[in-house]
């Protein structure tokens, strides 16, 4: 091992293996950071083998893989937040140790002169002459830090934060609305199952981020790394801060793609694919058209997952491809799920249960894919029989489509906003905020006990927007969020299920049952899924036009039995 010091609490090596592991622990160390991606070479081990051992030696253990010439703002402040939250002293590793060196340098300037790191980074055989003039820039916002301010501050500008700001400035035109996003390109994710069964091209489902930013908001593109409540402030990964009057998480969910040792590194080669990607989703489809015989897995991770129906979806898409072509004979379809039902309410199954039988596929539960070897075409599970034994069983595939785990996003699970899981603690009605009442939460960052779906966060998008300008005004909150979200199971090319449920798996269909049989396949429901959601969210739910998901207003009566106001 060649470990060097970088100050007293972050020294960095070339890669490490897992076989280092003790030796890291017996020299003082109690965290690692990974800051390579994984399949760089072909012998480098996988940030999950490295992960496993670190735990193992009692170590906590991130993973933030960068490509050197791409190292973002939310790479530097995952990297500050780690360093921040992490027990020390802590390694960072890449191939050489550059990318880690680099990364410290960056999350550290503003805090510490520019030449003062560069020094100590040559010191430790790093030349990081090339970022002066960034640690130079990132030094100025954190000096000058003034923070500047707005009334609603909201963090993230996916599928829920977007439909709240505009629904916000809907009913408060004058309110000053800042979103935080670092993406430049806008995803409409409902879309990718569509592009794994063939029938939508990718350019379906994203639009440049500045298109899609409703008109009136001020959008920094940058990312929120740290929280203030307490003051109403929060820091942004360029060092700046911003004062709110009140915000709004939206951030979303992290897909941990290291947690499956093995995955990353196989993802769009070797007959592994996910739709979970994007940049994976066309791959998927590749491989349903190519494969002519043999196995193919489909797996779902535990739950909360987002769109807990996607990971079958894929299952029936590519199940209907090969009905259709008479392939079915030739290629063996298993579905490996960690739970232990198909699908969460009941009332779906047994349409569901028809189509598994139609696609002959072998469903597996309490089966959690734990190990991906791409080359050999290998998957591991971690099998859990009803006595509650867990052995290995590993299958060879053909196709693997994997659902990743998936949990909360880094700088939110270490947040003070955080309850128990990392998920934004709110009231499941209100979306406010259990302990700040001037934060609400929405779509998949919550831990509201709806299913994490686009359809949930159009619904809520209008009651957070209601309850916003109610708690500016310093009036009780009067809009409630019923649970409602909506799974479309594709079961077939042309028929959908159309399951659409509240909390507690409250049946709530949108349509009268003559038109939408929402617990049988129905060929209208596959029209609304490919032509009009699609144009609903886009034109829509970005938009603040509120279809199909008018809030429910509480009464003043009805306010003041639940105690429903500014706390
Ligand atoms: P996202 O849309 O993921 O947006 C989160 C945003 O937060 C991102 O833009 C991200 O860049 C930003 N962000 C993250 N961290 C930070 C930070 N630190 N600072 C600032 N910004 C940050 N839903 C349905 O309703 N129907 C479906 O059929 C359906 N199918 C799906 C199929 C697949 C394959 C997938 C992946 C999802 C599907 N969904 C479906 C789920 C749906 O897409 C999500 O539930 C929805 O996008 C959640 O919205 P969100 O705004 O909470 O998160």
């Amino acid at each position: 091992m060649d470990i060097r010091p970088l100050d007293n609490l972050l020294s960095v090596s070339p890669q490490i293996t897992p076989q280092d592991m003790t030796a890291i622990a017996a020299a003082g160390f109690r965290s690692v950071i990974c800051d390579r991606p994984n399949g760089e070479a072909a012998d480098q081990p996988s940030a999950g083998s490295v992960e496993t051992a670190a735990r193992e030696a009692g170590l906590s253990f991130r993973s933030i893989p960068v490509v050197a010439s791409a190292i973002s703002d939310a790479d530097i402040a995952q990297f500050r937040q780690a360093l921040d939250t992490l027990p020390g002293p802590v390694l960072g590793y890449c191939r050489t140790g550059t990318r880690a060196a680099t990364l410290w340098a960056l999350a550290s300037a503003g805090k510490r002169p520019a030449a003062e790191l560069l020094e100590a980074a040559a010191k430790a055989g790093y030349d990081l002459g090339a970022l002066r003039p960034r640690l130079d820039a990132a030094s100025r916002p954190a000096r000058a830090a003034t923070a500047s301010s707005c009334d609603v501050l909201i963090i993230g500008g996916g599928a829920a934060g977007l439909a709240a700001a505009s629904s916000l400035l809907k009913r408060r035109p004058s309110c000053a609305v800042t979103v935080v996003e670092p993406s430049d390109t806008h995803y409409y994710q409902p879309g990718w199952t569509m592009i794994g069964g063939g029938v939508f091209k990718p350019e379906r489902t994203f639009r440049a981020m500045a298109d899609v930013m409703p008109r009136g908001v001020t959008w920094i593109q940058s990312s929120a790394a740290g929280f203030d409540p307490v003051n109403n402030e929060m820091n942004l990964a360029d060092g700046r801060r911003i004062r709110y009057r009140a915000l709004v998480v939206a951030t979303g969910l992290k897909l941990d793609w290291d947690a499956i040792p093995g995955l990353r590194e196989s993802l769009g080669h070797h007959g592994v694919t996910s739709n979970y990607d994007f940049k994976t989703a066309p791959y998927t489809w590749k491989l349903v058209r190519e494969l002519k015989r043999g196995t193919a897995l489909f797996t779902q991770p535990p739950m909360p997952i987002k769109c807990a129906g996607a990971p079958q979806k894929a299952m029936y898409l590519s199940g209907s491809h090969w009905f259709d072509e008479g392939r079915l004979a030739d290629i063996k379809i298993e579905f490996h799920n960690a739970g232990a039902v198909l699908f969460g309410v009941k009332e779906y199954v047994p349409a569901l249960m028809e189509y598994v039988s139609k696609y002959r596929a072998d469903l597996h539960f309490g089966s959690r894919l734990i190990l991906v070897d791409g080359p050999r075409h290998v998957a591991t599970f971690a099998v859990t029989s009803a006595d509650g034994r867990t052995v290995e069983e590993a299958r060879s595939f053909d196709m693997l489509h994997v659902c990743p785990p998936q949990r909360p996003v880094d700088v939110m699970r270490d947040s003070p906003l955080a309850g128990e899981g990392g998920w934004i603690d709110v009231d499941p009605a209100s979306l406010q905020h259990k302990r700040y009442s001037n934060v609400f939460a929405l779509g998949d960052a919550s831990n509201a006990p709806n299913a994490k779906t686009a359809a949930a966060a159009r619904k809520q998008a209008p009651v957070v927007a209601e309850n916003l300008v109610a708690l500016l005004d310093e009036r009780p909150l009067p809009a409630q969020y019923d649970g409602y979200g909506s799974c479309p199971l594709t079961v077939e090319r042309g028929k959908i299920v159309l399951a659409e449920f509240g909390y507690g798996g409250k049946l709530m269909p949108s349509f009268p049952r003559w038109l939408i049989d929402g617990t049988r396949p129905s060929r209208l429901a596959w029209h609304l899924k490919e032509e009009i959601l699609p144009e609903l969210y886009w034109k829509c739910m970005l938009r603040g036009r509120e279809w199909l998901c008018e809030p429910t207003l509480l009464d003043e009566h009805a306010m003041a039995s639940t105690g429903s106001g500014a706390r």
